[in-house]
């Protein structure tokens, strides 16, 4: 598969198409980002889990936003997202007097490999913004990984969503196991990548961890495996597909959160969650997951526009197809 592309077209932030579509709400981590990987490194870049989610969503939907940064979060920060037309910041709260989010990664050689060498929770560990009253009917939803705790919280100021689907973390799953527990009981949908199933469920087969996670939320549940691809278990079945087979990997950081704003955003596009649409949302994940990690924070997809997933995806389905 090749590397680079053409870029042609109108990118997500031109294309303000409104269309009347299922209105999609996330709420993450908003992360001024410090990544170190083989390729080089980025210091208080962009990142954040629901910041990642919301760009890739943006390219198949409107996508509500809600998140909380502190005074510390530098002028124009966020204006990849403030000025995408697909994204309402609405919900976006500016706290006085706290600090924003921080993370600083580092990447081994071997870039599926990475270790965590600092994190600040700051924001995230206080209380959880507030999902202003226009954002409360939306029905699909994305609790993109932040402290559970906290995804509780949001989750109990909406009204009836359809599709709640929620991400985690090795972090919350060990230092917060309770909370992740109650979590699995109040959505309908779980993204998570293999060595996190595994954990949750203490079962080594990621199989029957995927079949377990799946039983207890009662609904779709997709496991992440990096550049092995993932699984999605739903309705009994179990679904594999592979990851876009890339040659080189300048920073993977982001990749889960855009498979899942990806695929979320195409879900919600369609109003629909059946399996078959879920399996072409899945596609739309992997290969918008594998633009992202081209370039450093958010480089990549600011640059890419919709024809250019349409185009690899169309790449993509011509490889798995046999
Ligand atoms: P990923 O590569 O998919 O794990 O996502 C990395 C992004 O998640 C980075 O941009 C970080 O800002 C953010 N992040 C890292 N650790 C956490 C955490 N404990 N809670 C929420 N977000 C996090």
């Amino acid at each position: 598969m090749s590397l680079r592309f053409p870029i042609s077209g109108t990118t997500a932030a031109e294309a303000n198409v409104q269309r009347p579509g299922m209105s999609l709400l996330v709420t993450g981590s908003i992360g001024i980002d410090t990544v170190e990987a083989p390729s080089g490194e980025v210091v208080d870049a962009l990142g954040g889990s629901s910041v990642y989610f919301s760009y890739a969503a943006s390219f198949f939907t409107d996508v509500r936003f809600v998140g909380v940064v502190g005074d510390d979060c530098p002028e124009g920060f966020l204006d990849p997202l403030q000025e995408n037309p697909r994204v309402d910041m609405t919900g976006l709260e500016v706290r006085e007097g706290s600090r924003t989010f921080r993370w600083h990664g580092r990447y081994h050689e071997d870039v599926n490999q990475r270790d965590t060498v600092a994190v600040e929770l700051n924001v995230l560990a206080e209380v959880g913004p507030t999902i202003p009253e226009p954002f409360r009917d939306s029905k699909y939803v994305f609790l993109a990984n932040t402290h559970p705790g906290l995804q509780l919280e949001m989750l109990s100021q909406l009204a009836a969503p359809r599709l709640v689907v929620a991400d985690t973390m090795d972090l919350w799953i060990t230092t917060e196991h309770e909370a992740v527990l109650r979590l699995l009981k109040h959505v309908n949908g779980m993204v998570l990548n293999d060595s996190e199933a595994r954990l949750l469920t203490e079962m080594p087969n990621v199989v029957a961890a995927g079949m377990e996670i799946a039983r207890d939320v009662q609904g779709p549940v997709v496991i992440k495996r990096g550049e092995h691809g993932s699984l999605l278990f739903a309705e009994g079945k179990v679904y594999p597909l592979p990851s876009c087979p890339m040659a080189a990997v300048v920073d993977p950081t982001g990749a889960g959160d855009t498979f899942a704003g990806a695929m979320m955003g195409y879900v919600a596009d369609q109003d629909r969650s059946d399996p078959a649409t879920l399996r072409r949302a899945i596609a739309y994940g992997t290969v918008t997951a594998s633009i992202v990690l081209e370039d450093f924070s958010l480089n990549r997809l600011l640059v890419t526009r919709r024809e250019d997933i349409d185009a690899r995806l169309a790449e993509f389905q011509q490889l798995v197809a046999f």
